[in-house]
Formats: structure tokens, sequence, C-alpha cells
């Protein structure tokens, strides 16, 4: 301080002795603290604006309204194990997938689109109830709909009330599929008296929970599900800006042996384009082969689309967020700066165990 202010240290230290600051000549003292001294030695003090390597490479600014386009909804299925999950998914895709798309279910990204009624649903097809919320932990708002499996000959089981919740705490909104209508000991009104304990009311009783009764063996109520989510999706009015640098969530991520590190990536803004550089959780890369739900190559994906991508230098974690950006130097610099931010705070974590471990033994 003493060498900016061309003062000598001396001078300094009796200015701070005034303030009733006893400091050493090699002290640190505080902004406040230095300003009172500089300025009552006649020099001007301005806080210098410390920018992140953050915040200069992710454009974080808000989309002006003129720029937003609808964009379709992102919906996940949860329930309770058994309740038919998996196999009301697999009716979905099935259903939208056309006679001239031979084969193209084969292939299995995590996420994919299906078509209703001329438009586009992205259905997400996590493992579980633990990846939606490794999501949600990281900050990752991916879902707009979550649709509720539950079995009609069995009703609201523990898992169905855990996945009740976590749409709720992630302010989602729920559509009830009543599944297994086709059963003879299904009783969908039970369903729905279940329902209305957890705040769910239908809207055959007055209420705003639509609840749907399916059979994703049969096929019977599925394109009605379908229907009510284009309504719901609607009703939000979903938009989103194609024209900026992509962000998003990674679903999943695998190292395959031939082309290194695959990830299955939903586009949430802007458009990802082949050859863009980014940057998802703790890894950089550029995106090399770039492929639709239906196996396809594809140079760009827009909102809500999920595409799978190779290029990425490591294998980043389902739910890390990814960003396009522009410079590529800086995004190593942030991934380092990233690694190196994880790395302090385990050894933080680490000492405070030991500290608390060290007082449970006194
Ligand atoms: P998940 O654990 O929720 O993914 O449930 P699955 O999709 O694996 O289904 C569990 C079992 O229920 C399987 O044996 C399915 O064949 C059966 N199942 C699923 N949906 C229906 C349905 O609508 N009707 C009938 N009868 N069985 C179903
Ligand atoms: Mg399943």
């Amino acid at each position: 301080l003493a060498s900016r202010l061309k003062a000598t240290v001396t001078d300094v230290i009796k200015k701070l002795m005034g303030l009733g600051v006893m400091a050493a000549q090699n002290q640190v003292i505080d902004f406040d603290t230095a300003s009172i001294v500089a300025e009552e030695m006649g020099a001007k003090v301005e806080k210098e604006v410390v920018v992140t390597i953050e915040e200069r490479l992710i454009d974080d600014s808000e989309d002006n309204a003129d720029e937003l386009v609808s964009r379709s909804p992102v919906v996940v299925v949860m329930g309770h194990v058994d309740h038919g999950k998996t196999s009301l998914l697999d009716r979905i895709r099935h259903a939208s997938v056309t006679a001239t798309e031979a084969g193209g279910i084969t292939q299995h990204i995590g996420a994919y689109t299906v078509e209703a009624d001329g438009k586009q649903i992205t259905f997400l097809d996590t493992p579980g109830h633990e990846a939606f919320t490794a999501m949600r932990a990281r900050g990752a708002a991916v879902t707009d709909i979550v649709i509720l499996v539950v079995a009609a000959d069995d009703g609201i089981m523990p898992q169905t009330v855990e996945a009740i919740n976590h749409a709720k705490a992630a302010n989602v909104q729920i559509i009830v599929a009543i599944n297994k209508i086709d059963k003879p000991h299904a009783n969908p009104d039970k369903v729905m008296q279940e329902l209305t304990e957890y705040n769910l009311v239908p809207e055959q009783w007055g209420g705003d929970t639509i609840c749907c009764p399916v059979s994703a063996v049969t096929g019977e109520g599925i394109d009605n599900l379908l229907e009510m989510v284009n309504l719901v999706a609607e009703v939000a009015d979903l938009k989103a800006n194609p024209n900026r640098l992509a962000k998003g969530t990674v679903v999943e991520a695998r190292l395959d042996k031939g082309r290194g590190p695959v990830a299955t990536l939903l586009v949430q803004n802007g458009t990802l384009h082949s050859g863009d550089v980014i940057i998802a959780g703790m890894t950089v890369g550029h995106v090399r082969v770039m492929t639709n739900d239906k196996g396809a190559v594809v140079n760009e994906a827009g909102p809500s689309t999920p595409v799978e991508i190779t290029g990425l230098a490591e294998v980043p974690a389902a739910g890390d967020i990814f960003n396009a950006v522009e410079d590529e130097r800086l995004a190593r610099e942030l991934v380092e700066q990233r690694k190196f931010d994880q790395k302090e705070e385990q050894f933080k974590q680490y000492q405070k165990v030991t500290l608390d471990n060290l007082f449970s033994q006194i």
C-alpha cells in the first residue's frame, strides 16, 4: 500500500495507528481500512471489478422476448417399481415409429423425441429417480412435465410418494398415468382417491390434476395421454432462443472403446453445432460427431433436442450442465479452475471430518 501511495511504510503505519489499527509492516488490512488511509493521504480509491473466467466465458444473459420461439416439452416418467414405466416408454416409442423409419428404434440414447398430433415431445429415459435427483442436486432443471405412473391394481406406493415429492420440489407439472387398466383387479377410482391425499385432486373430481387411464400392454389411452402432454405444454407456453450458443444438460455419458467419451446431451437453449467447443462439467472438447435419437448424423440441434456427441476429452457426469463457448483456451482454463476448486472443497470436507472425529473422541 505504501509503495502504491508513494509514501513510506512508517507514514502508513502512523496513519493506521491514528485510526486505532495496530498493524505491522507485512500485515494484511481490509479494503475499507486501506481506502480510508489512502484517501487521507490524497489518493483516489476505486474497487476493481473482478470478472471470473466463468463470467467471461459463459453467456448467461437473458433472452430478448422477440428472439424466443416455442419449444417442445421435456417429459420424464416416474413411479413405483413394476408399475410400468419401462413398458409405457416402450409403448410410446413404438407407437411413434413410422414404417419409413425401419430399424430406427434400435438406437438407445437415454432421451428421444416422439411425435403426437404433429407436435414433438422429448422423453428422458432416466434410469430411475436417482438420476433425476442427481440432476436436481446439480441445479439442472431439465424436465417440464413428469408423467407419474401408478398401477391401477396396486395404488400409491413408497416410490410413488417419492416421485410426487421430487416433482413438487422441482416445481414440475404432474400428469398421472393410471396404468394396467386392462387387468381384472384394476381400480382407477381407488388410485384417484389415494392421489387426493397428496393434494393431487383429479380433474374429474374438480381438481387440476390430469389423470389418464392407460394400458402399456394394450395401448389403450396412450394417444389421450400424449394429447394431455401437448395440452399442458401449450398452456405452459415453453420458449427458447435458438439463436445463441447452446446450453443444456448431460443426460448420460460413457466411455466407448472406439469413439472415446460419448455423451447424450439435451439442448435446452440455443443451438448446438458440430464443431462447437463445449465445456461440460469438468471436461472440454469439440463436438466431433453428433447423432440424433434415430441414429442419423446431424449438424445442428436446437432447443429440447437430445443428441449424442463424441469429442469430449473426458466422460462428464450425468446431470452436468454443458455450455457451448467461443474461446477454447479460456474453456480449458475454466476446467482447470473447476478441478482445483473441487479438490479444495474435498480437502475442506476432509479437514472438517477429521476435526469432528477429534472432538467426538475427547
Ligand atoms: P417399471 O419397473 O416401472 O419399469 O415396470 P415395467 O415396465 O418393467 O413393468 C413391470 C411389469 O408390469 C411387467 O411384467 C410388465 O409387462 C407389466 N405391465 C406394465 N404395464 C402393464 C399394463 O398396462 N398392463 C399389464 N397387464 N401389465 C403391465
Ligand atoms: Mg423399468
